[in-house]
């Protein structure tokens, strides 16, 4: 029903765009696009609580778990083309862990949906902080966006840097030097 929607009004642009939208060429293309943006925005329907609560372990480890190099993809919400790169998500565990294979899950969860970068290094934080009761969570995004690459300003090698610190992350200069340090190096500084 919703990928009906799309592609009508996909067909809806084509008509403006192209001289002849009825060619082969573009012929099935509001059906192929309806489909990609569905599967690019599939986020909204999914629940983090879920996906989370599923795989929640009580478990006495107390060291910082990183999970770095999360490869996203997502759309800037202000011109619908892609920005994408590397998520990095750390958490001081107080009780309860996840299982790992979740974190990169969490970040598509938000990544598959119109973003702007700030709020998507918020929101994967926030829930995370939540969802846990970390007793810190930082997140690093670093990311290319086509909407700059591409149009505008057309900067080809600037990436956009974000951050999101709490709890010990934000209040502790050495858990917040020590993530950054295994996120640039990939080792804990001593
Ligand atoms: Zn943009």
């Amino acid at each position: 029903m919703k990928e009906n929607t799309l592609e009508s009004h996909v067909a809806g642009i084509l008509n403006v765009l192209d001289p002849d939208p009825l060619r082969e060429g573009l012929e099935r293309t509001p059906k192929r696009v309806a489909r990609a943006l569905t599967f690019l925005t599939r986020g909204y329907q999914q629940d983090p609580h879920s996906v989370i609560n599923e795989a929640l372990f009580t478990e006495e480890y107390s060291e910082m778990i990183v999970m770095k190099d999360i490869d996203f993809f997502s759309m800037c919400e202000h011109h619908m083309l892609p920005f994408f790169g590397k998520a990095h998500v750390a958490y001081l565990p107080a009780g309860k862990i996840i299982g790992l294979s979740k974190l990169p899950r969490l970040v598509d969860i938000f990544a598959r949906r119109l973003q702007v970068q700030e709020q998507m290094t918020t929101e994967i934080a926030r829930t995370v902080q939540s969802l846990l009761g970390a007793r810190g969570v930082g997140v690093v995004v670093e990311a290319q966006h086509l909407c700059m690459m591409m149009r505008g300003v057309e900067k080809q090698n600037s990436y956009a840097l974000t951050s999101a610190m709490m709890g010990r992350f934000r209040r502790d200069g050495r858990t917040r030097g020590e993530f950054l340090d295994l996120i640039r190096h990939g080792r804990i500084s001593v």
